[in-house]
């Protein structure tokens, strides 16, 4: 016998087709009710091999993070907010609310409207300095949204290396 690839299922009326789906390391199949066991199992079997491909492309892509608690990375990004903070405090009335997410290509995002940044949970490694020009830069996007001359300016007057940190950090 041959061996079946696992697979969730979904039944949907207004399918004319089967639909073959692989995302997060699931492999999803959604049919129409009249589409029978059987040959759901022969369209998997048929699609093996690109399956597969999908499968092992989705391994690789969470293989680039690192893997950090949620609750560890707030506590440590929180404790080193308390301290970036006063540097700003006379300009922003609210410490800014933090959560953790993982990103690929940013180290931290702004949401300057609704009162909170989000940090990338793989800076949970680097050095205390590193992560804190991160929350910095965030904070002065509360100040100014974009990465204007004024922005720099003022990110330079309140961390005189913030760009050699920049720099370090993205090495
Ligand atoms: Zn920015």
């Amino acid at each position: 016998m041959m061996q079946m690839i696992s697979y969730k299922l979904t039944r949907n009326k207004n399918m004319k087709r089967i639909v073959l789906r692989v995302k997060n390391g699931l492999v999803k199949v959604s049919a129409p009710y009249h589409v029978a066991k059987s040959d759901i199992d022969k369209f998997v079997q048929i699609n093996e091999e690109w399956i597969k491909e999908q499968l092992s492309k989705s391994t690789e892509k969470k293989a680039e993070f690192k893997e950090f608690d949620d609750d560890e990375c707030l506590a440590k990004f929180e404790k080193l907010a308390d301290k970036v903070f006063p540097l700003v405090a006379d300009k922003l009335k609210t410490k800014p609310k933090l959560y953790v997410k993982n990103y690929k290509s940013r180290w931290g995002v702004c949401y300057f409207k609704r009162g909170y940044i989000i940090l990338n949970k793989q800076l949970f490694d680097k050095e205390d300095r590193l992560i804190e020009q991160v929350i910095l830069h965030e904070y002065v996007h509360f100040i100014v949204p974009n990465h204007s001359r004024e922005f720099h300016k003022i990110m330079e007057k309140i961390m005189p290396d913030y760009k050699e940190r920049r720099k370090e950090l993205n090495k």
